[in-house]
């Protein structure tokens, strides 16, 4: 059984909305917003984090994604980008994902 949480929401073990997807990564909500808008963009497939990467194609997939969303989203098409790499950095999930930040102010790093 895969103990991933991010693993189990993409094989659909839970009901989760999906806000957008692309052949390699899905959108969802964040369970506990840091901003009026927070997203996760996530690999499809299970990758710890950046560093464990074989090959640096799913950056692209982020990025899409990430356009697509500010495209789409009137109310989030400026944003902040933030990819949390190792436990000293601030990841709690070890499954790579990119937080997708928007509203109506944003701190800057
Ligand atoms: P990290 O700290 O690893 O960069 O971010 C992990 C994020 O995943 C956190 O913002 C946390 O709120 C979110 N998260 C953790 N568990 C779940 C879950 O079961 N569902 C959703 N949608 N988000 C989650
Ligand atoms: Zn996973």
């Amino acid at each position: 059984m895969n103990s991933c949480i991010f693993c189990r929401i993409i094989s659909g073990e839970f009901s989760t909305e999906i806000i957008a997807q692309n052949d390699q990564c899905v959108v969802i909500k964040d369970i506990a917003p840091k901003a009026p808008i927070h997203f996760l963009i996530i690999p499809k497939k299970h990758v710890a984090d950046i560093t464990a990467l074989d090959t640096l194609d799913v950056g692209s997939d982020i990025f899409a994604l990430a356009q697509h969303i500010s495209r789409t989203h009137e109310n989030a098409r400026e944003f902040k980008l933030v990819i949390n790499n190792g436990h000293s950095a601030g990841q709690r999930v070890f499954h790579l994902h990119a937080h997708y930040l928007a509203g109506s102010h944003i701190e800057s790093v």
